[in-house]
């Protein structure tokens, strides 16, 4: 089966259904009751099967799990309250105290603290790879070390890493890799298939695909994920039947969305390099940025968010920011409305010294593409680019 394919069946086809509805149906509730007594010695030895309790799943819930699964090409997926849920949790599942990590340092903001400010105090240690020194990745390896983990494409700067190599060095070591494809999609990029054991989204973004729910997954071989499911069980980060059914009819729209996300931006950032107003463009499909081989190496498509700089200073791009009549100001991607950041400044407003250092400076804007026809944006950013030519020039 093809991923469209995928995308409308898997988790739902030859599921008996009371009503035969077509529509995986949606049981909103928390608690499952049992007939009598003897269910209950029934369930636990294994001759009826369901559910306890909600905390443990429910069938919509299930039925996203086995979808992404099958997207990601994994054994198993589970599904958690929030993107940071998921990581958290399937981080401290699977590293003890005394245990150390790699990851590259761009990334989302909170998976750096966490990995930085949380971990240390459980005795877990983590070292920052700076992404421009990946190919020297071996040096930052330890007795110790027994997870990498890495985005790809990366947050801000679409960096994408030559990943059948990193695993490849991981597993001669014994080291699991976990990556968040947040930002790829398994539509664009399907990691295990470069032999990365984990897989991380955040399904606020691409897999929910609205901008109107919060959800997390993790998805990868039976072993580690039933172990990280013994952990929600407790940490308690599931998500409820309705936000499961949500994601469940986003999934089977993910890669006609994915197509237009992939068309648009590379329309506007190929349309964004010519201009003399920007200074630089960050988009993995554009022969410009510095992953571009890898990325065509292991990528169908590059997503729909795009970073550039403009030759201005902070205010100006503020004011640029302010003109466009399209993007809401906003911070998320992958749904219909696109949306627009002066990354330094609604991102790290508090951070600062954490943006600089990064290289996310003022004049630093994310454009998460979303389905309004190209032409309209570009027409919106020629319009804002009139309102502060005065001060550029
Ligand atoms: N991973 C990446 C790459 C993200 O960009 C984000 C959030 O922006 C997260 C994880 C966390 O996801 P959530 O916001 O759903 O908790």
């Amino acid at each position: 089966m093809r991923i469209e394919t995928k995308a409308v069946h898997s988790g739902e086809r030859d599921k008996k259904r009371q009503n035969r509805s077509v529509i995986t149906p949606t049981e909103q509730t928390a608690a499952y009751y049992f007939e009598d007594t003897q269910q209950i010695k029934d369930f636990y030895e294994g001759r009826l099967s369901g559910i306890k309790y909600g905390r443990y799943g429910c069938p919509t819930q299930h039925a996203v799990e086995e979808k992404i699964a099958d997207l990601e090409g994994a054994e198993r997926a589970l599904l958690f309250s929030s993107g940071m849920n998921a990581f958290t949790t399937t981080i401290l599942s699977l590293v003890k105290k005394g245990q150390h990590i790699l990851f590259t340092d761009d990334c989302y903001r909170n998976i750096r603290k966490f990995f930085v400010e949380i971990l240390p105090a459980f005795g877990i240690e983590a070292t920052e790879i700076p992404i421009d020194d990946i190919q020297n990745v071996e040096k930052y390896i330890q007795d110790n070390t027994v997870l990498f983990f890495s985005e790809l494409p990366t947050n801000p700067f679409l960096r994408v890493i030559a990943l059948s190599h990193i695993t490849g060095v991981m597993k001669s070591r014994g080291i699991k890799t976990l990556i968040d494809s947040t930002f790829g999609s398994p539509v664009n990029v399907r990691p295990i298939e470069h032999g990365a054991d984990l897989i991380l989204h955040s399904a606020t973004k691409y897999l929910g695909g609205h901008h109107d729910l919060f959800a997390g997954a993790v998805a990868g071989n039976s072993e580690l994920i039933s172990k990280i499911q013994q952990y929600r069980d407790i940490f308690g980060g599931i998500i409820d039947p309705h936000t499961s059914y949500l994601l469940l009819r986003s999934l089977q729209t993910l890669p006609l969305r994915m197509k237009a996300h992939n068309e648009n931006a590379q329309r506007i950032a190929e349309w964004l390099e010519k201009r003399s107003e920007v200074e630089k463009v960050w988009y993995p499909g554009c022969k410009s940025h510095p992953d571009h081989e890898s990325a065509k190496k292991q990528m169908s498509g590059f997503g729909g968010v795009i970073t550039f700089t403009l030759k201005s200073g902070e205010e100006e791009t503020g004011r640029f920011v302010d003109s466009l009549r399209i993007p809401y100001i906003a911070t998320n991607f992958g749904g219909p409305q696109s949306l627009i950041e002066q990354h330094a400044v609604l991102t790290f407003y508090k951070d600062r010294k954490e943006s600089e250092r990064r290289g996310i400076t003022g004049n630093l804007l994310r454009y998460s593409v979303g389905f309004e026809d190209v032409n309209d944006v570009l027409g919106d950013f020629e319009n804002a680019f009139k309102a502060i030519c005065e001060v550029i020039k």
